[in-house]
């Protein structure tokens, strides 16, 4: 049972779990620089959740992990870092959005490029997506241990398909992943230059033995694989 803590955070400052410089490591500006802001909780709790620390208050501690921050303070924080490149990640940033059009505002006005990292459950106002340049969006599948109820809200998944700045990256643990996949690919029309297919795993050896069966798949199905770059680099070591 999980300890309970405020789900929004819409007066005052952004909840944040951490501001750090690395190179993206999904997706398809994969390798490239960039600063990045990861916003701390989550409305799910994937089984094989790679960031924790940012929802899971059973196994970590919140007030060492999330701090509250202004825009103006994370503006100051990010300007230390040589790129014009921002990645809003989580947790799972939406749940801030309110907070997130006055960064985003902010971030657009200091010329960033602005990709914002999603598990497609909820859906962003016209304020948020004025400001994205990008939607990295991730549903969940059965692995992930979150109920269908919660994982596949139709109305996100169309508004999503439907939005020529997203990509849609499925996380595949096995191939028996793969006809949950396609079901959803049918069901909501996603195109499928627009899929992104990403191995599950926390070492490179099990990330590069399932990116060898995803690629014949990518490549009969024109989908793109994505590898986990930073688990191949730094083992999936949390940034410091
Ligand atoms: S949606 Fe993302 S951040 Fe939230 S629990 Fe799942 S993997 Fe973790």
């Amino acid at each position: 049972m999980s300890i309970p803590r405020p789900l929004t955070s819409e007066i005052g400052a952004l909840k944040l779990s951490e501001i750090f410089y690395s190179l993206q490591g999904e997706g398809i500006d994969v390798g490239k620089p960039a600063v990045f802001i990861r916003t701390a909780l989550c409305n799910l709790s994937c089984i094989w959740c790679d960031t924790k620390y940012t929802w899971d208050w059973n196994h970590y501690d919140y007030d060492k992990e999330v701090s509250e921050m202004t825009v103006p303070e994370i503006q100051e924080q990010i300007s230390r870092f040589d790129t014009k490149h921002c990645i809003i990640t989580g947790g799972e940033p939406l749940i801030q959005q309110m907070k997130l059009v006055s960064l985003l505002s902010s971030l657009k006005s200091n010329d960033y490029f602005v990709e914002v990292e999603t598990n497609g459950t909820i859906l962003p106002s016209d304020m948020v997506e004025r400001f994205v340049d990008r939607w990295n969006v991730s549903p969940k599948l059965q692995n992930s241990s979150i109920s269908k109820l919660n994982r596949e809200v139709k109305a996100c998944l169309e508004y999503f398909a439907n939005n020529s700045k997203a990509y849609i990256k499925f996380v595949i643990c096995t191939r028996s992943d793969l006809s949950e996949v396609m079901t959803l690919i049918e069901k909501y029309m996603l195109k499928r230059e627009r899929i992104i297919l990403m191995p599950e795993g926390n070492s490179a050896v099990e990330v590069l033995e399932k990116s060898k069966w995803l690629a014949e798949i990518c490549l009969k199905k024109g989908y793109r694989l994505s590898i986990r770059l930073h688990t191949l680099v730094w083992s999936g070591l949390r940034a410091k």
